[in-house]
């Protein structure tokens, strides 16, 4: 093939090129989680996102991963990363100290439904690391409370120790208008809260169905079960939504790693609700 042949493609910059970013500060959540607040270099433009939208984050010789964005909206400009170590890029990416680079492309994907949801109430159940990609839209309706009416939250976690944002979730329980419900699935001796799974919580709840909309993000399984849970009481199913997590590689719907069916997970979600994703949910290798 001649030089004549070759077909030059430029890959636009926070798309399919990374664009740099230093990591400003590493807070610890938990024993293994943690929260990267980004810092874009130089001149580079601030990347505004959606709450419920996720980077894909290039660690320099590790591997690329997507996470969502766990911070405040209203910040873009320093992009906050909640992540959990569970493998050689999720551990290279915590282990990072001031200062150094990383690649990000994106924002991509979906969004929470936070613009049609205006006047209802909302419910959010999160499980584990979960939380992470809901915190932004929490941050959203707590400053546009105005335009949401109640606001539930209900939260599971392994243990105490594994609990996600703990003073945050104490502060929002003090709000009007405002229920906040952690649970544990084991306690230990000092605490002195829920235990069980999240679906326990539902009975604390006052739902009216036709004015709500719920947003679940966690392990599958779990959201099989919150979905049962919250379909029994009558909320329809295009007024649940929920945050996919599938194996991903270029993020922009290109390379086919992370289909479900019709959709791919990176473009068509993450957020989907739940009418269109139920003939896809719960199978794999589509
Ligand atoms: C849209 C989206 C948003 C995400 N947001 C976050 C986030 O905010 N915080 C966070 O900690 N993690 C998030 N993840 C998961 C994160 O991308 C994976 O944990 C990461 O890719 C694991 O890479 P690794 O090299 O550290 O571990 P690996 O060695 O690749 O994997 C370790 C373990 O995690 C499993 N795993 C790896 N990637 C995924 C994946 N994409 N989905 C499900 N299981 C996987 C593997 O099967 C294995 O059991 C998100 C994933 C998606 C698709």
């Amino acid at each position: 093939m001649s030089a004549a042949d070759t077909i030059e493609v430029a890959a636009p910059r926070g798309v399919l090129e990374p664009v740099p970013a230093r990591v400003h500060r590493v807070s610890r959540e938990t024993h293994d989680t943690f929260t990267l607040a980004m810092h874009y270099e130089g001149t580079e433009p601030m990347v505004r996102f959606s709450p419920g939208q996720f980077s894909m984050l290039y660690v320099f010789g590790v591997g690329e991963l997507p996470i969502s964005i766990s911070g405040d909206p209203e910040h873009p400009d320093q992009p906050l990363y909640t992540v959990r170590s569970v493998g050689p890029a999720t551990y290279a990416l915590v282990t990072k100290k001031p200062g150094e680079l990383v690649g990000i492309r994106g924002p991509f994907g979906t969004a929470w439904p936070l613009a049609d949801s205006r006047g209802k109430d909302i419910l959010i159940v999160a499980g584990g690391i979960g939380l992470a990609p809901l915190r932004p839209a929490i941050y959203h309706i707590l400053r546009h409370r105005g335009d949401f009416n109640r606001l539930m939250i209900l939260y599971g976690a392994r243990s105490p120790k594994d609990q996600l944002f703990r003073p945050e979730l104490g502060a929002w329980a003090l709000l009007p208008d405002t229920q906040v419900l952690a649970t544990v699935d084991y306690g230990g001796l000092n605490w002195r809260g829920y235990v069980g799974v999240v679906t326990s919580l539902f009975k604390y709840v006052r739902l009216q169905p036709n004015n709500t909309t719920a947003m679940i993000c966690g392990p599958e399984i779990m959201m099989r079960y919150v979905i049962r849970e919250i379909e029994s009481r009558g909320v329809p199913h295009d007024q649940i939504f929920l945050s996919m997590e599938r194996n991903m590689k270029c993020g922009v719907g290109f390379c086919g790693h992370c289909q479900m069916g019709p959709f791919f997970d990176c473009k068509d979600g993450p957020v989907f609700d739940f009418q269109t994703l139920r003939p896809w949910f719960d199978r794999y290798e589509l």
